[in-house]
């Protein structure tokens, strides 16, 4: 989903988007509206205590509001009656149904921080956003919501500006809503391009005996970047690694089958795609299993295991492991004492810390399984200088390392 055409037009001037507003395609519907009055809605906020919709006609019409809640002079806020802010603050959707109970036609936020929220909106902006398609594209029932800059926010009110500053001034005094409609001129289009890519998760199971009902999923994620222009990135450590060693593992459970040995448990091998879009086949697994979630005793995780980290030039022989430990010990210990037993790896915890700034522990596929609570172990060599660049080539991936890392996960 990306934008096809976007213009949004204030009393005969052309704004521009990222510079003076933001619009995310998730966020809004097709749209082309030409409007002569806006309605400064306050704070947005419809509360027992503290209402901005009262008193004031708001269907099917374009309102301006402020981000967060009217707070006295000590701080304290008017919703909560204390220094604590109330949802209406932390929680921006609150005020999206507010006005759509209202039948708004579309919401202008004066964002005091619009650098801020260009940085985090930028990519949802310039690159195309994919969405699972069981997930709601855009509520069309939603108002569509527009970010403004300060800047911007001025011309769009005009002569009316004295007005808003002095009735912002007035609620924070007393508490009491101010709404009201001013003229402007505005005109928006807003017309979005969707769509849609089929991808496929691919699945090998493995059947147990005494406890076949329990699962055991060992995944990785097969899809990486694509192409940019001209240059391909095959992404041989992002990760044709850990599809290689689930393949591997896969291979090694179904020699050990035909020789007769079978496994308590079963297991399921899973390739996943749309993991660089948002861990979106691994999303989707776990809203659309294929075996009972409330039997699946744990995940292992392997995205990127065929390279070295500055920090191990000397010594490859490591791992670095993520998750182990935050919803069951026990996976924590068997992963400890298989590698003492069998792989004799340094297995890294460094990027296991809670406060780690990289926050791996959020960024792989493993993630969805800890969501629904499935113990989930994540298996990584860290970055390097060719991550997520066209160098990501097979020459450069240490096979017998590989192999070495691949040999723990089957252990
Ligand atoms: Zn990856």
């Amino acid at each position: 989903m990306s934008w096809d055409k976007l213009s949004f037009n204030v009393n005969n001037s052309e704004f521009k988007v990222l510079w003076d507003y933001v619009a995310v395609p998730t966020e809004n519907k097709d749209i082309n509206i030409q409007v002569d009055e806006v309605v400064f809605c306050g704070y947005g906020i419809e509360d027992a205590n503290y209402s901005d919709y009262k008193n004031v006609n708001v269907k099917d019409k374009v309102i301006l509001i402020y981000h967060g809640e009217p707070t006295r002079t000590d701080g304290t806020s008017w919703i909560t009656n204390s220094q604590f802010q109330s949802d209406w603050s932390t929680n921006f959707r609150k005020k999206v149904d507010a006005a759509k109970s209202h039948g708004v036609k579309m919401i202008l936020v004066i964002e005091d921080k619009f650098k801020d929220l260009v940085d985090a909106k930028r990519s949802q902006m310039i690159s195309p956003v994919f969405l699972l398609d069981t997930e709601e594209i855009t509520d069309n029932t939603q108002p569509n919501i527009c970010y403004l800059s300060s800047s911007m926010s001025s011309h769009l009110i005009g002569k009316s500006l004295n007005k808003v500053i002095h009735n912002r001034n007035k609620i924070k005094k007393k508490g009491k809503p101010l709404s009201f409609a001013f003229q402007s001129k505005v005109k928006i289009e807003q017309v979005k391009h969707v769509k849609a890519v089929d991808g496929k998760n691919i699945m090998a199971y493995f059947e147990g005996t005494e406890k076949k009902d329990e699962v055991l999923i060992i995944s990785a994620h097969y899809d990486h970047i694509g192409m940019r222009n001209e240059d391909v990135f095959n992404g041989a450590d992002d990760n044709g690694s850990g599809t290689t060693a689930v393949i591997q593992v896969a291979k090694a459970l179904q020699m050990a089958k035909q020789k007769g040995i079978k496994m308590k448990r079963s297991v399921l091998c899973l390739l996943v795609t749309g993991e660089e879009k948002g861990l979106l086949g691994s999303n989707y697994y776990v809203n659309n299993p294929r075996l009972d979630l409330n039997k699946t005793i744990g995940n292992i995780n392997i995205d990127m295991i065929g390279r070295v980290d500055a920090k191990y030039l000397t010594d490859s022989s490591y791992l670095y492991v993520i998750g182990s430990d935050r919803l069951s010990s026990e996976l924590h210990e068997i992963n400890e004492s298989v590698n003492q037993k069998y792989s004799q790896l340094i297995l890294d915890y460094t990027y296991n810390a809670e406060n780690d700034p990289n926050r791996y522990y959020y960024r792989s596929d493993h993630y969805n399984f800890a969501e629904k609570r499935i113990p989930a172990i994540f298996f990584f060599n860290g970055t390097h200088e060719d991550y997520h660049r066209i160098t990501d080539d097979i020459e450069k991936i240490n096979i017998p390392l590989l192999a070495k890392r691949a040999k723990h996960v089957f252990f």
